[in-house]
């Protein structure tokens, strides 16, 4: 087989991640490569996959799930902040998921894409998590590209004749990758912004995982205090403390202050 069984969006059911998910991926994460823990902040969100399958989604199919997972935990709205390049200003705003969602319904993996450049025709799919954990050893960008190609490319024609995927030249290979970003777009979430003190205007990448990692992170400190001043007060157990709902802990938590 030439890519890993897919999985189709349709058949993924979805649930909120418990407090209990939340500490056990913040444990879990702690040390991960970002892939992996792009697939441990997911993975408590899907009760019926495994992380093998979750693997096999393209980077943009990953991070709009993530979204997803991230919007049951915390609702739909992002606070974010960024500094103005040109002056330095803090800039804090806030968006909705949906803004992001809002881009392009992401292929289902497996997808097969064509690109015809010049003499080059290419049939290609999307790289996912397990591709990019192979291009995570490489020297550099270009033979991580090569290697891409290698490993994404079922077919690579030139003047009609099927040549492997490594014999494409330079030029092609970067036609690619711009195509595969195009084709991926939520793989590269770019915000549009504006200084208000200088009027300045740039683009942010929004990185899905590092900002869903650092919410779970301070959530799950925050958890842990709950749990360390009620087992204080109560003698109750971790697991009992984390099987409340939040709001009646929070009960609990305003009579011992
Ligand atoms: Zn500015």
């Amino acid at each position: 087989m030439l890519y890993p069984a897919t999985m189709h969006s349709t058949r993924l059911t979805m649930r909120p991640m418990s407090a209990q998910d939340i500490l056990n991926t913040w444990e879990q994460g702690q040390n991960q490569h970002p892939l992996d823990k792009a697939l441990t902040l997911l993975f408590p969100s899907f009760p019926d996959s495994t992380k093998d399958e979750l693997a096999t989604l393209t980077i943009g199919q990953r991070d709009a799930f993530l979204l997803s997972a991230r919007e049951l935990v915390f609702g739909g709205r992002l606070n974010l902040f960024a500094r103005c390049p040109q002056c330095q200003e803090r800039l804090e705003f806030s968006m909705s998921t949906k803004d992001i969602c809002a881009v392009k319904e992401p292929h289902e993996p497996g997808s097969i894409f064509e690109l015809a450049a010049g003499d080059f025709v290419l049939r290609f799919r999307l790289p996912d998590s397990i591709d990019l954990a192979e291009t995570a050893g490489c020297r550099d960008v270009a033979a991580a590209r090569m290697m891409l190609v290698e490993l994404c490319v079922q077919q690579a024609f030139h003047n009609g004749t099927e040549i492997p995927g490594r014999e494409l030249p330079e030029e092609i290979v970067g036609r690619l990758s711009k195509r595969m970003a195009e084709c991926d777009t939520r793989a590269e979430v770019l915000l549009d912004l504006r200084c208000p003190a200088c009027d300045h205007t740039w683009q942010m990448l929004f990185d899905v995982v590092s900002f869903f990692w650092a919410e779970i992170s301070s959530h799950a400190r925050r958890l842990l205090e709950e749990v360390h001043t009620l087992a204080r007060a109560y003698g109750w157990s971790e697991s009992d403390i984390l099987s409340m709902s939040q709001r009646r802990r929070q009960f609990y938590l305003d009579m011992v202050d």
